[in-house]
């Protein structure tokens, strides 16, 4: 790694989302789908994602390189159990940032304000996040971009987006 990137003495930052990216939360978006939506039962039922393996891979080799920044809009009272996900599929260790309580702002919004957060103390290489929007407004922030697409497209998908963007959930 050359020196240029390093700022403070940290190595660059690689800032990963979680539900779409490394756990498959297909067999849970039900619960927001369906009417009334069930946020507390879609995040109850976390701990039993599939890991998805391109995220995984995806970082462990960013974590080569990497600091790794987890960066999740699941509420906080999620950590214990996220992780103890994290442990049980052998992610690569970093810091694990989720919404605060109360904060129900888009993702797209919170997000790149943790993103201007980090990168006054590190460089900021790259978000890796499957929500378009998300990617969107990282992008227009000037952050470079990982699309994750490989949870597969689903309509189901497509409704969870919308329903974060006006619930702030996740
Ligand atoms: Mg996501």
């Amino acid at each position: 790694m050359s020196a240029e990137v390093l700022v403070g003495g940290r190595r660059p930052l690689a800032v990963i989302d979680i539900d779409g990216v490394l756990a498959d939360v297909r067999h849970r978006l039900h619960h927001v789908v369906a009417r009334p939506k069930d946020w507390d039962a879609f995040f109850a039922a976390a701990p039993d994602d599939p890991v998805l393996e391109t995220g995984l891979e995806t970082a462990r080799r960013l974590a080569e390189v990497c600091d790794l920044v987890y960066l999740s809009g699941r509420p906080e009272r999620c950590r214990r159990d996220t992780l103890e996900w994290f442990t049980r599929h052998h992610l690569p260790a970093g810091e694990l940032l989720l919404r605060r309580p109360d904060d129900r702002r888009p993702s797209r919004i919170m997000k790149v304000e943790v993103l201007d957060r980090l990168s006054q103390d590190a460089s900021v290489t790259v978000l890796v996040d499957d929500d378009p929007l998300v990617c969107q407004a990282a992008r227009e922030a000037g952050y470079d971009v990982l699309p994750a697409h490989w949870m597969g497209e689903s309509a189901e998908q497509e409704t969870l987006i919308s329903a974060q963007e006006v619930d702030g959930r996740t």
